[in-house]
């Protein structure tokens, strides 16, 4: 038997990484991790976690509006970019000592530098070091994608826009998925004029057409501009610092700040996959089998590399599938029906299982009940925002075959939601359940 330095070498200490690293060493695994950044991966450290931090911070943008109708006189507000920032990357810190120190009291060695594959188990750390290991495990996530034209270095990422030292006046924002439409509601509120430049005239392509519309309706309604159909041509600098941006179609722009949010992309560029023979796919994503393994045998892969499902929960079951099959002498695989997601947005809108158009296609004969409603909260306040709430059901069998859901707090109720769905509940079982009243969750169970 060779003898190895470890039984498993980790790349990157993401969600996924981390995961897989702590339940392979409490196996009793002895095992090393790479990083080459902050350990905690892009969720915890430039992603949802202090994203969500933004959201939270830019609801109260209108929430401080809406206090009045309430009874409350605040006073003149105003809003500390600076203040709000500090203290999202005092948490990120924070979190970041946390998952270092889980990793630690697990007794896994953390390298904090880059490591790069030269054998099927062998990796060299960034001073040279050479280290091997029984199992390779990358788990090194994706990078922001930014569009190849001149002037597009002069734009930003997700990756910076945390750390801006002042809130840009106007800020155009490139993509119309997830990290552009909870941008777009973070600038907005905290009183950034935005514009979304978007290659199609289609938001979020993955969610249900109705919560689009909505979205898209809301957004307009609170002054946020789209840009449809448009490529960028061209961004170059004034003299003032700002930036000049042509469009293909559309008049010329001058922002402040250009953010590309257009999809992401394996980080498999520099990783020495070839040193080993691992396949990788069309955008630079590494193949892997239902247990995560690539073609060569000791190495496997989970996360964003693999562009499976970009997403964290998703990351995270991969790392503990990985660590009950390989040290846990317990083969498991990951579901990947019936996912729930949701966009942090300004509302938020969330969906589980199939959306309207795609159960028409795949099952034809379906029942949507749907129920379009103002929330209290915003009656009171004056709001004309209005939510909605969309469940799709096989008519041949009463089963739910999908929950969609835009409005205040629907990420919340749609993880609820999400356990009927995958449970195959049906439209029934929702009837017989009693409302808590006056919620706006309990529109699911009275729904006509
Ligand atoms: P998305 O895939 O959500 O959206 C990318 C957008 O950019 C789409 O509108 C797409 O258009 C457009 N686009 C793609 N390539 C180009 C290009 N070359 N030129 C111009 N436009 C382009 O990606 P995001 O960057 O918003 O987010 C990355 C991933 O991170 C998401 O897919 C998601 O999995 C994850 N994420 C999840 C969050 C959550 O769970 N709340 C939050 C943030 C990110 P088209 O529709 O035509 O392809």
């Amino acid at each position: 038997m060779p003898n190895y330095d470890y039984d498993l070498f980790t790349i990157g200490a993401g969600s996924g990484g981390v995961r897989a690293s702590r339940v392979s060493a409490a196996y009793g695994a002895k095992v090393a991790v790479a990083e080459e950044y902050r350990v905690g991966g892009t969720c915890v450290i430039r992603g949802c976690v202090p994203k969500k931090m933004l959201v939270y911070g830019a609801h109260f943008a209108e929430d401080l509006v809406d206090a009045k109708q309430f009874g409350w006189d605040i006073g003149e507000t105003k809003f500390d970019w600076a203040r709000l920032r500090d203290h999202v990357q005092n948490d990120v810190t924070r979190l970041n000592g946390l998952y270092t120190e889980t990793l630690e009291n697990h007794d896994v060695t953390i390298f904090h530098e880059r490591a790069e594959i030269t054998g099927a188990h062998e990796v060299t750390l960034a001073n040279g070091k050479i280290v091997t290991a029984k199992h390779i495990l990358i788990a090194v996530g994706a990078r922001p994608l930014v569009p190849d034209f001149p002037g597009s270095e002069l734009g930003i990422t997700s990756n910076e826009a945390f750390h801006l030292d002042e809130l840009p006046k106007r800020v155009m924002i490139a993509g119309g998925g997830y990290i552009a439409n909870e941008f777009a509601g973070i600038f907005h509120e905290f009183g950034s004029k935005v514009c979304i430049v978007n290659r199609s005239d289609q938001l979020l392509r993955s969610y249900d057409q109705g919560l689009r519309d909505r979205l898209l309706q809301i957004s307009l309604m609170k002054g946020i501009d789209f840009h449809f159909n448009t490529t960028f041509k061209n961004i170059t600098k004034n003299d003032d610092g700002s930036l000049h941006v042509e469009l293909d179609g559309h008049d010329d722009m001058d922002v402040d700040c250009v953010m590309f949010a257009t999809g992401r992309a394996p980080l498999t560029e520099g990783l020495g996959l070839e040193n080993a023979g691992v396949e990788t796919g069309k955008i630079g994503e590494i193949l892997v089998n239902e247990y995560s393994q690539t073609n060569v045998d000791s190495i496997y892969a989970v996360g964003d590399v693999t562009n499976r499902v970009q997403l964290t929960p998703v990351a995270i079951r991969e790392g503990q599938a990985f660590a009950d099959t390989v040290f846990g002498g317990n083969p498991k695989t990951v579901d990947y029906g019936c996912i729930p997601s949701a966009v942090f947005s300004h509302p938020p809108l969330a969906g589980v299982g199939m959306t309207e158009g795609e159960a028409r296609n795949k099952l034809g004969s379906i029942k949507v009940y749907q129920s379009d409603f103002r929330p209290m909260k915003n009656v009171v306040a004056g709001r004309s925002e209005r939510g909605l709430y969309k469940m799709i059901v096989d008519d041949t069998n009463d089963k739910i075959v999908g929950i969609h859901m835009i409005g205040p707090e629907a990420p919340e109720i749609m993880q609820m939601a999400a356990v009927a769905v995958k449970a195959g509940l049906t439209k029934s079982d929702f009837d017989d359940t009693v409302a808590i009243h006056p919620t706006m969750a309990e529109e699911m169970v009275l729904l006509k």
